[in-house]
């Protein structure tokens, strides 16, 4: 039974709409790979496939590996829905609009009325399962994307590290926070740690500054927020998540220039000790008493001893 199911969802997978006309865009194959590696990760856990930032981003990165083209996430998102496995659900009021639009011509267009997408529940439960996500995610490859073939194998399997990495940062919170003793869970190549703890951070405040709330993405997957570390890992060499938080780059410098920091109940404290002009709703100044965002997991908050060190060694008083 098993077998029959994964051969007919293999054999729609091989026939997926591929324009050729326009040299190589293979987007559903592409959107196909991100979605498995996602779910591979745990970055998808149940059948509704957001259009959300972490799935841009990850198809992006499938995309450079193969064209110079602009990458146009909305496209496959929207017309896979001819093949009978891949299915919409419409944001509330959307229902009608969905139901006769032909095609989306921008991404924030198809947010706004695509809620998620799922697939047929008997293929998604293939993809749950690692033996035959693994044969899927080959057919994917080898129908469409041979040419590329050896860089999207090494992509898959750099990004499966960084993807350790980044979980184990994540669940292994149960140890006292520690200034003394820092916290790195794999001996693991600098650009795999590096990728691994913004991953982890973007994840934990999605993507979003927790001074100012800003949340900007390009849509070639670029973002205005950095993961920055509490104390510098230069100095502590420490990525326990808790030594970490997501800001712009305006207030990434302030945070590292010492402008500005956060006091022992999360709210934002800025320096005096500086001169600045402007609209008053850009200045660090305004920000002051502002509470940070938190995440939503309280073991993921930021480490109060962290936060200590860096009103005492790098905020300007
Ligand atoms: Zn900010």
């Amino acid at each position: 039974m098993e077998v029959n199911v994964l051969h007919k969802y293999l054999h729609e997978i091989r026939n997926l709409r591929i324009d050729r006309a326009h040299g190589n865009a293979p987007h559903q194959p592409v959107l196909l790979l991100s979605i498995i590696e996602m779910i591979a990760q745990g970055q998808i856990t149940e059948n509704k496939i957001i259009p959300s930032p972490g799935l841009v981003e990850t198809f992006i990165k499938y995309w450079t590996k193969i064209t110079d083209r602009k990458p146009k996430l909305e496209l496959p998102f929207f017309h896979m829905k001819s093949r009978s496995f891949w299915h919409h659900h419409p944001n509330s009021g959307y229902e009608t609009a969905l139901s006769v639009v032909t095609q989306i011509k921008s991404f924030t267009l198809l947010r706004e009325i695509i809620a998620y997408g799922y697939f047929d529940e008997a293929l998604y439960l293939l993809f749950t399962n690692t033996e035959t996500r693994d044969i899927i995610q080959q057919t994917i490859i080898e129908t469409y994307l041979q040419d590329f073939k050896e860089e999207i194998y090494i992509l898959i399997s750099e990004e499966k590290e960084i993807s350790e990495y980044s979980q184990k940062i994540l669940q292994q919170v149960d140890h006292t926070f520690a200034i003394d003793k820092p916290f790195v869970p794999l001996s693991a190549k600098k650009r795999t740690r590096k990728n691994g703890f913004r991953r982890a951070i973007m994840r934990i405040y999605t993507y979003t500054c927790v001074v100012c709330e800003l949340q900007i993405l390009t849509l070639d997957g670029e973002s205005v927020t950095e993961a920055a570390h509490i104390i510098p890992f230069k100095n502590s060499g420490n990525d326990d998540v808790r030594n970490g938080i997501s800001l712009c780059q305006l207030h990434h410098w302030g945070f590292d220039m010492g402008l500005i920091s956060v006091n022992e109940v999360y709210k934002v404290i800025v320096s005096d000790l500086m001169a600045e002009k402007g609209p008053l709703e850009w200045k660090f100044t305004t920000l002051r008493d502002k509470g940070i965002l938190l995440p939503e997991n309280r073991e993921h908050y930021p480490a109060q001893e962290a936060l200590a060190w860096h009103r005492e060694n790098v905020f300007r008083k």
